[in-house]
């Protein structure tokens, strides 16, 4: 059997995922939060042999103070032993890592060596908030797991086939390259996932597919594919830019941080925490949760109606102008924790496209499913999919992938 273990080492938490590879199907789960901030929470879900449905896991919360990413491993490689599936008899082949960012240096999977780990700590001054705590979860996870080779996997890489025209900034060239300042786009994984799975759903070579790809999550992009490649996104330097987001604002005139330093006399890292933290939803409506958001939106809420149109608004938008980029658009798939199971917003941001060649079902969209699906009408020109994003098991196949050479 080829097992991969598949690590997303945030700041602090740690998510795990140890996959089977040969039915590609999940073994167990585990997620650590709160590392290194005390009372920090854990659970472990087993998924139960020959079945793919969430009903038949079990979860185990598991209490401990984790005071950093060591620590979180031992607690992983514990709560294996003590409720299973035993490492020991699904020893991992390899240990598959989300990187954020990997600038313009990576643009696959990597196998981790001590090179590629000072390239990823060179990259922090690009993420600053995400390559340390990815670097954290590779040095913990090499120690916990000595014998299998690592891999890293940039959320960067599916877009660096963006053309120039696409991800330069029309500033200073100099100033830009000398800070590297350009667009690099993330979500990578995901897009390049469901941008496979929607080529397989519609029956139609990926080559030959012109598609858009909406992650929807508590981060928000959307791609442009062309033939299987990206080639617009709207996630720039950092993942502030494009859609509004659960917490972020997406596009703004960056003027506006100009006026709030010398008016409200904010500070460069209050301006930070302003937009990435306290903007979008959250911001307009008071919550990052698109399910309250909508609850407050029917029941007449007008912070929630705002902050659920300008929302679409964005996204429409986007939409349009994406179209002109790739000059038509065959498939339009929505996913992660919006896109997947928020009916609304799928309706409203494709409302009124019908020139486009955008005809939603209207009982398709609103049907609750887990499963992906069609949601456009039989006769739309564009297919328009609903698709689970699976970042991990995507990483795992890149794995898996690469250590077989
Ligand atoms: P992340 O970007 O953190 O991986 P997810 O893809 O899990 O996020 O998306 C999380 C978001 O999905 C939540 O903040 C919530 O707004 C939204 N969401 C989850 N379930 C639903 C639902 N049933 N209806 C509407 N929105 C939902």
């Amino acid at each position: 059997m080829s097992v991969i273990l598949v690590i997303n080492s945030g700041s602090s938490s740690l998510k795990y995922q140890l996959i089977d590879m040969d039915a590609e199907r999940t073994l167990a789960t585990g997620l650590i939060e709160r590392i290194g901030r005390g009372e920090s929470a854990a659970t472990h879900t087993v998924r139960h042999p020959s079945s793919r449905s969430d009903a038949a896991a079990e979860t185990f919360r598991v209490d401990a103070d984790v005071p950093d990413h060591d620590v979180a491993f031992a607690r992983m490689l514990d709560a294996f032993a003590e409720h299973g599936p035993s490492l020991d008899a699904n020893p991992p082949i390899a240990v598959g890592h989300r990187v954020v960012q990997g600038g313009a240096r990576f643009f696959e999977p990597t196998i981790v060596t001590d090179r590629v780990k000072r390239d990823i700590e060179e990259l922090e001054e690009l993420a600053p908030l995400h390559n340390p705590a990815n670097l954290a979860g590779i040095t913990a996870a090499e120690r916990a797991f000595p014998g299998v080779p690592h891999v890293a996997i940039f959320d960067t890489a599916f877009h660096q086939t963006l053309p120039p025209a696409a991800y330069t900034y029309a500033i200073d060239a100099d100033v830009a390259e000398k800070y590297r300042v350009r667009r690099y786009g993330f979500h990578g994984t995901s897009h390049k996932y469901v941008s496979e799975q929607a080529a397989l759903i519609v029956g139609r070579p990926l080559a030959e597919l012109r598609q858009l790809v909406l992650h929807l999550g508590n981060g928000a992009s959307i791609t442009a594919v062309d033939g299987g490649r990206s080639v617009e996104t709207s996630m720039g330097l950092t993942p502030l830019e494009g859609l509004v987001m659960g917490t972020r604002s997406g596009d703004i005139d960056p003027a506006v941080l100009f006026h709030l330093h010398r008016r409200a006399g904010l500070d460069v890292d209050e301006l930070d925490s302003l937009l990435n933290k306290r903007s979008g939803l959250l911001g307009l409506a008071g919550t990052n949760d698109v399910r309250d958001v909508l609850e407050r939106r029917a029941a007449g809420d007008a912070a929630a109606t705002l902050a659920f149109d300008v929302y679409v608004h964005r996204i429409k938008g986007y939409v349009g102008a994406y179209f002109a980029q790739l000059g038509g658009v065959d498939v339009i798939s929505f996913t992660a924790g919006v896109g997947e199971n928020a009916a609304p917003v799928r309706a409203e941001s494709l409302s009124g496209l019908e020139r486009l060649g955008i005809l939603i079902d209207a009982e398709r969209n609103e049907s609750a499913s887990r499963e992906a699906r069609v949601i456009s009408t039989d006769d739309s020109e564009v297919t328009v999919l609903v698709i689970p994003t699976n970042e991990e098991l995507e990483i795992a196949r890149q794995t898996l992938a690469i250590v077989e050479g």
